[in-house]
């Protein structure tokens, strides 16, 4: 097992920012069981990993999530507390001026776009599914402006409904860096996860690697040293410190 690690590290011979991936050399089983590992001790790293988005409601996750494109979380959540006051329902976001909303959200960026995503999917929502958010993916994706991303946020964490991964720019990272997808897409990052990750762990999964991404793995300068992970990471570029280096490779 050892050799496999020292194979996957002197596989990555690129700095772990940049450039097309290969993942390592192992076996789907070899590579899940990686896996298992990573998020065991993202788990553990991260015990309290949730939604950073603040709602009440699927409609507040929905529109939310749809704000925080290009937006920070706590921007977001800044901005919601009164939104949410003046336009309660779906109803009362499509039924309400564009100028009106675009002004309530203009400071998380895009306000225009976002502003007609919003509108447009309440709208739906209420001519379609009688005011309610939808719960499947199917219906969810009819939604303007609504993609996975935003369906796997309000499915896994309004419903509780495992449907996939949410793949946002920190997992697309991660998944790269960690091995687990040499895929470009969000779509076929999010189809390697849901291959790799047990059901009871893609709600989850999404939120360790974001915090993981916030905190340790990010984009510019990756703390490899600090990182929980990094004897399971073939892009680690520093070994781990003392008292992190627990074991040297997965079981
Ligand atoms: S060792 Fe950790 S911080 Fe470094 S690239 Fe891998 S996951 Fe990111």
């Amino acid at each position: 097992m050892r050799r496999t690690m020292s194979k996957m590290k002197g596989a990555t011979q690129r700095p772990a920012t940049k450039g097309a991936r290969r993942l390592p050399r192992e076996s789907v089983e070899a590579r899940r069981r990686r896996a298992a590992e990573v998020l065991a001790r993202l788990h553990e790293a991260y015990p309290d990993a949730r939604c950073s988005l603040d709602y009440q409601s699927p409609l507040q996750l929905l529109i939310a999530t749809i704000l925080s494109a290009q937006c920070t979380d706590a921007r977001v959540n800044q901005v919601t507390p009164p939104f949410f006051a003046r336009y309660p329902t779906a109803t009362s976001v499509a039924g309400a001026p564009r100028e009106a909303i675009e002004s309530a959200i203009r400071t998380t960026g895009f306000f225009r776009n976002k502003a007609k995503s919003i509108q447009g999917a309440c709208e739906r929502i209420v001519e379609a599914y009688r005011g309610d958010v939808p719960r499947t993916m199917d219906e969810l994706l009819t939604l303007p402006g609504v993609a996975r991303k935003t369906a796997n946020v309000v499915l896994g964490n309004a419903f509780g409904i495992a449907c996939g991964v949410v793949v946002d720019t920190h997992v697309q990272r991660l998944a790269g860096r960690i091995g687990l997808s040499a895929q470009k897409t969000p779509e076929k990052i999010e189809h390697d996860l849901m291959d790799l990750f047990p059901k009871e762990e893609w709600i989850v999964s999404s939120h360790l690697l974001i915090l993981h991404g916030r905190k340790v793995c990010q984009a510019r300068a990756p703390r490899c040293a600090e990182c929980v992970i990094n004897r399971l990471c073939p892009s680690a570029e520093a070994p781990p410190l003392p008292g992190l280096d627990r074991s040297s490779a997965p079981r």
